[in-house]
Formats: structure tokens, sequence, C-alpha cells
């Protein structure tokens, strides 16, 4: 079955929702998830790279009672779609960590897979299909482009995907992740006012400066190398009240 809609020709990206149909997915059972605590509801997605060969060995993994852990989605290579964990679960795929100052992500979060070793760019089905998935569970859960994080983001130090080859930027265009601020940083870059700005963005407050440096840079300029610069405050900016 096509998964991926051909686009029309010549026809030029524009700053709409993806067009691609979300394929039916492909239900795959795990037995690795419970109930969300405390009655919690999916208010974050959390996007995570599969780092091994292939999608099949993937899921294998993300449905063996042994390893305990799963996701709701896995998204493979070339665009094909399965479901692991129903929505309304807790899948065991955040561990240890927190997103705005909040602990047990799984209980709060929709958990997605993308077949990827961490080492190569990620396909164009796939990242349609991701689109298509994305827009709808925003929809369905009411989860704002702020709710979409990356596991990196919420395990500074401890996790490092979806990586430095996915592609932020083209979600924030389609609304599907928070837009990044372009504001001139402070000249002086103090690291205080990194700390407090990554912290209203979101990040981990409980990892030293160098670590959530990484954490950030691997998000927004995963490029960036050496000691924090004007340029690592820009793409915070937007989370500060400050002028
Ligand atoms: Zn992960």
């Amino acid at each position: 079955m096509a998964m991926v809609m051909p686009a029309g020709g010549t026809q030029a990206r524009s700053a709409v929702p993806s067009t691609t149909d979300l394929p039916a997915p492909i239900w795959h059972p795990s037995p690795n998830f419970g109930a969300r605590r405390d009655g919690q509801k999916p208010s974050l997605i959390v996007l995570h790279y599969t780092a091994m060969d292939d999608a099949q060995s993937a899921l294998h993994r993300l449905c063996d009672p042994v390893h305990e852990v799963s996701a709701h989605y896995l998204i493979g290579a070339q665009g094909t779609l399965w479901q692991m964990v129903r929505e309304e679960d807790r899948a065991w795929h955040a561990g240890a960590g927190s997103w705005q100052g909040q602990g047990d992500v799984n209980s709060r979060s929709i958990g997605v897979e993308l077949d990827n070793t961490g080492a190569h760019p990620f396909t164009e089905p796939q990242m349609a299909v991701l689109e298509a998935l994305l827009t709808s569970l925003m929809s369905r859960w009411a989860i704002p482009p702020d709710g979409v994080i990356g596991h990196s983001d919420m395990a500074p130090g401890r996790k490092s995907d979806p990586g430095p080859r996915f592609d932020w930027r083209r979600l924030e265009r389609l609304g599907l992740a928070q837009t990044r601020s372009s504001a001139k940083g402070p000249s002086d870059a103090p690291v205080r006012l990194f700390r407090e700005l990554a912290h209203n963005a979101g990040f981990p407050s409980d990892v030293d400066d160098e670590t959530l440096l990484a954490a950030v840079r691997l998000r927004f300029r995963p490029w960036g190398r050496g000691a924090l610069a004007p340029e690592d405050f820009s793409p915070l900016c937007y989370t500060s009240a400050q002028t």
C-alpha cells in the first residue's frame, strides 16, 4: 500500500500541515505498558530514534517482556506505521528525566520511535508519516507545539535521541514543534541566565552547565561547539519575559 501521496511535481512546499494521509497503524501489541498514573492524559509527545539496524529488530525489542521497554508508535524508514500500546495507556519509553519540572514523563506522554540508527538522515516517507501522526495526535489530545520534545530534551546527558540528524526546523515550520526564537543573545553570555532560559523552556535544571548546554545544542544547533555563546541563548529567548 502506498504510504505517501506524491506531491505535485515541482510545487513548492508551503507552511501548512502535511498532506500525507495518516496510514492506518499496524497493530502489533507490546506487553510492556501499564495505566497512566493519577489519571493523567497525554500532554507531551516524545520523539526517539531506535538506534537499531532495522524496524523489525526494534519492533521485536519493544515488544519483548525481557527488555521492559515500549512506545506507542514506531515509524519505519519506509513510512510503515506500527502501534504497540494504546494511546490511553502508559508506554515505557521515557525513563528517568523531567520536562517543565515534572517527572514521570511516561504517564503524560505519547512515545514515538523512529527507525534510525542515529548515524544517518531520516527518510522522507518516515518524516511525512511522522508529520501526519503528530497532526493527528496534537489535534485529538489538544497538545500544543511546545509539547513535542525529543528524548534528549527531557533526559540531558543520559539520552541523545532523536539526535543531531533530526530536522526540528521542518516540524517548526509546520507548527508541529515550538518555533525557536531568533532573538539576539546577550554578548556576555551569562551562564545563570542561560540556565534560567533553558529551564523556562522545559529543560531539567538538575544537570550541570555542560550537560545542559549539550542538550540545548542537540535540539537547536547541534553544530555548536566550545564555550557558551550568545547564539546558544537565541532559540530559548521566546520563553523569557525579559527584553
Ligand atoms: Zn529514546
